[in-house]
């Protein structure tokens, strides 16, 4: 009986290996962003109150409305050319203009920015209203980390890439999104990862944001850098600027008000 069993499966064995078996040895598939992508489950959509949040006494105040004197190129440290009129600063997708980034650096600290998406924006997915605070620009070469900006009020992406979110990492609690052409407030507490003197990591980088007054992430632990295809990865740091993106995507330029920051080192 037992005999039997065994010599009946082996159709089966010889079936699943004929299908299983590639016939010709194939290169590894190359990485695609659609990998890090992650659809399901939707975060709730909560109805924010409504919000103010003027400089304390001891913020350093990155942007007044008034210039951009705490703000440089990302790309090459040049004055910074984002467009500043009526007490707003305004992404610039001029040709060569790019990313920005404050002339400072910093380790840990407390971050209050608002912004608003255009009324008119149009696209969908992530060519919506793509812009993202870059909580430390580790320079052109590596990808930072990124608190995402985006319309995510009634516009479907993949959850850990919608406003709100550490970029592919932290898909946030809840969507308190406003609509377009609101103001929106992030209120972001950042505790930069530590490494030894061999570049290993020593802990984790931390991070706790509220969205218009609500909790999105709550003390997340990043697994490293916020990349567009891959998984994360640290790399030793010790202060960076932060940097506004200015996203190559083909919707109206989003704008910013009120930034200021309290260095908790
Ligand atoms: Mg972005």
């Amino acid at each position: 009986m037992i005999m039997w069993i065994q010599h009946s499966k082996l159709p089966f064995f010889a079936t699943l290996i004929a299908l299983t078996v590639p016939v010709f040895a194939q290169q590894p598939a190359a990485p695609k962003p659609q990998e890090t992508e992650v659809w399901e489950p939707v975060p709730k959509i909560v109805t924010p109150g409504a919000s103010n949040a003027a400089p304390p006494s001891d913020a350093i105040v990155l942007f007044d409305g008034k210039n951009l004197d705490e703000w440089v190129s990302a790309q090459d440290k040049s004055p910074a050319k984002w467009i500043v009129a009526d007490g707003i600063l305004t992404v610039s997708k001029a040709p060569g203009v790019g990313n920005i980034e404050t002339k400072r650096a910093f380790r840990n600290y407390q971050l209050h920015i608002e912004w608003k998406i255009p009324e008119n924006i149009t696209g969908s997915d992530q060519a919506r209203g793509n812009s993202g605070v870059f909580l430390a620009s580790l320079g052109p070469g590596d990808a930072g980390y990124e608190l995402q900006v985006l319309d995510s009020y009634n516009n479907k992406t993949y959850v850990n890439g919608q406003a709100g979110s550490i970029y592919k990492q932290g898909i946030p609690l809840a969507n308190p999104n406003r609509k377009p052409g609101e103001w929106q407030t992030y209120d972001v507490v950042w505790t930069a990862p530590t490494f030894n003197e061999d570049g290993s990591l020593k802990t984790p980088a931390y991070v706790t944001v509220f969205f218009n007054g609500v909790l999105v992430q709550n003390h997340f632990e990043l697994k490293g850098q916020t990349l567009y295809i891959g998984h994360p990865f640290y790399k030793k740091y010790d202060t960076a600027p932060i940097k506004l993106q200015a996203h190559g995507d083909h919707s109206e330029p989003i704008s910013f008000r009120n930034i200021w920051i309290r260095e908790l080192n």
